[in-house]
């Protein structure tokens, strides 16, 4: 089945947008049926190097107009993605796999975005007034100038919010974009872009290339004035390099192997509700899952015994309305990366508690929520992020049991911990390595909370996105300054020691006062 607005008709109308002349296209997978959902355009290199030089004649003219007269486009798209949510789902349904559910969260994000981004980026990309070198004298003022053209590279997990979580911010900052999604899932993208238009975007401002990721993703990074990557560690590394060669920035958002703690002083069935809602999202194809639960032994029987009967309840189905748990992985690689690691665990010991097979009957790419136990070192799933509904839970003794295995990885992405007190959860939480650690909760509201960054510690990645640092990474902080009085070039009728003399009284002047 396909949802019924997803006609041809759409697609070709979407795939208007797509930069590309090859002339060649590429099938995406209906995942619920493993049968073609569309055909979307093949672009190449030269596309790319086009459509950057593009958005870079309509950048020049959007830097021109006031951050206060660009709000409101976004303003408009807001209402539009609100008025059009269920066209929306359904894509991103067909496209993925996921529940409705986790669906409709993804679309909730960008929502947050523009809402957070309209209140503040006037403020945050004003001119700020700066202390000058000698107070009176000398004028400065920080500004904010865009970066030019940002490129954007996106994965199939969470295509919509990835995408528009990053390409908000750059557009508002006074950017263009060429925006690269995942091949997979690009009609859920290109729907986005074309509320967007439909807001009053400027024509030309936001482009979109699709093709493989070493040779369109690569050509993005090698034209581009700043990249924001979501993605593997593998590839983040591969553009850091590459962008390092380039002297460009980049910010990179890369993946987890996150821990969940529940203390001994947990609420258990607030733990247990809220592991089973960050492990299973989006079949735990999601970078801030949590894949080791590290259990305290006071509560670990308790914990044990209620989140299986949770699991076990789950209801798994192919279905376009609100009634599934959980939905599907979204492809025959994710499906056979993930019975690879459970197969792997079982054959080394691990104890299957629950799933641990898929479900075929129920559509193509269906795996079981699995949890399993006596998981160690030399399993594939102890350390490597499966990117699956696959988690393992460990007895620990104490804290600090339970803080060090949980930041014995390379990852640090998101980490979250159950206690009933706060004091004791946020001493855990001050010692975990992780750039957002959750407090009874799993990841929503650290990733919600849209006024502090978000982002990864360690080979998790580099910068933030949302808050402050999410919206001037889009940005060069430009130094202005103007000497009132000539300050630095004495008259040449004054001996230079004299000035000498007086520039040094004017210094002890400044620090006596304290004005400096
Ligand atoms: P990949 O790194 O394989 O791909 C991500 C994107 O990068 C795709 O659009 C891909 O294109 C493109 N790409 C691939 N190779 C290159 C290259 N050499 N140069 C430029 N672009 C390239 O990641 P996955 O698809 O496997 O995505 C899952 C990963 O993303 C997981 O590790 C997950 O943890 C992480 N992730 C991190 C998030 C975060 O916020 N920290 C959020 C979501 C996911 P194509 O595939 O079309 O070839």
């Amino acid at each position: 089945m396909i949802p019924e607005m997803i006609t041809d008709a759409l697609v070709a109308r979407l795939c208007e947008r797509v930069s590309a002349s090859t002339g060649d296209s590429f099938g995406t997978v209906n995942v619920f049926t493993g049968g073609t959902l569309a055909k979307v355009p093949r672009s190449s290199p030269r596309d790319v190097a086009e459509a950057v030089e593009a958005a870079r004649e309509a950048q020049r003219l959007w830097a021109n107009v006031a951050v206060e007269d660009r709000i409101p486009i976004f303003e408009r798209f807001h209402g539009l993605l609100l008025g059009h949510t269920e066209e929306l789902l359904d894509i991103l349904q067909a496209e993925t796999g996921k529940s409705r559910k986790d669906a409709f969260l993804e679309v909730s994000a960008p929502l947050v975005t523009v809402g957070y981004y309209a209140r503040k980026a006037p403020k945050l990309l004003a001119p700020q007034r700066r202390q000058g070198m000698m107070p009176g004298l000398v004028k400065t003022t920080e500004l904010r100038v865009p970066k030019g053209v940002v490129g954007i590279i996106t994965p199939w997990n969470y295509p919509f919010a990835l995408a528009f979580t990053d390409l908000i911010p750059a557009l508002i900052a006074g950017n263009a974009v060429v925006l690269k999604p995942d091949t997979q899932t690009a009609l859920c993208t290109l729907f986005g872009v074309d509320l967007l238009y439909q807001a009053g975007l400027p024509q030309g401002l936001l482009r979109v290339v699709i093709g493989d990721g070493p040779v369109v993703g690569t050509a993005i990074v090698d034209t581009a004035d700043y990249v924001g990557f979501t993605g593997s560690t593998r590839t983040g590394r591969e553009i850091a390099a590459r962008a390092g060669q380039r002297l460009i920035g980049c910010s990179l958002e890369l993946g987890g192997k996150n821990p969940l703690l529940v203390l001994a002083d947990a609420n258990v069935p607030q733990a247990v509700a809220g592991a089973v809602q960050t492990c299973f999202s989006n079949s735990g194809q999601l970078c801030m899952s949590p894949e080791r639960l590290f259990v305290h032994t006071a509560v670990y029987d308790d914990f044990v015994q209620r989140f299986l009967a949770e699991v076990t309840g789950m209801n798994l189905a192919a279905a376009y309305d609100y009634s599934a748990d959980m939905g599907s992985l979204t492809s025959q690689r994710q499906l056979e990366a993930v019975t690879r690691h459970v197969e792997d665990a079982r054959a080394k010991g691990a104890t299957v508690l629950t799933g641990g097979k898929a479900r075929p009957e129920l559509g193509p790419f269906f795996y079981e929520p699995t949890v399993l136990t006596d998981v160690t070192p030399e399993m594939l799933c102890y350390d490597n992020e499966t990117f699956g509904p696959v988690v393992s839970i460990h007895r620990v003794a104490d804290d600090t049991e339970a803080i060090n295995r949980a930041n014995a990885t390379s990852y640090g992405l998101n980490a979250s911990v159950f206690s009933k007190s706060t004091s004791h959860a946020e001493l855990v939480a001050a010692q975990l390595k992780a750039g957002t650690v959750n407090i009874n909760d799993g990841h929503v509201v650290g990733f919600g909370s849209a006024d502090a960054p978000m982002g990864g510690m360690k080979d998790s990645g580099l910068g933030r996105r949302n808050g402050t640092e999410g919206l001037l990474k889009y940005t060069e902080a430009q130094n202005v300054s103007r000497q009132l009085v000539p300050l630095t070039t004495p008259p040449r009728w004054l001996p230079f020691g004299w000035y000498v003399k007086g520039m040094r009284s004017l210094l002890r002047l400044v620090r006596r006062t304290g004005i400096r």
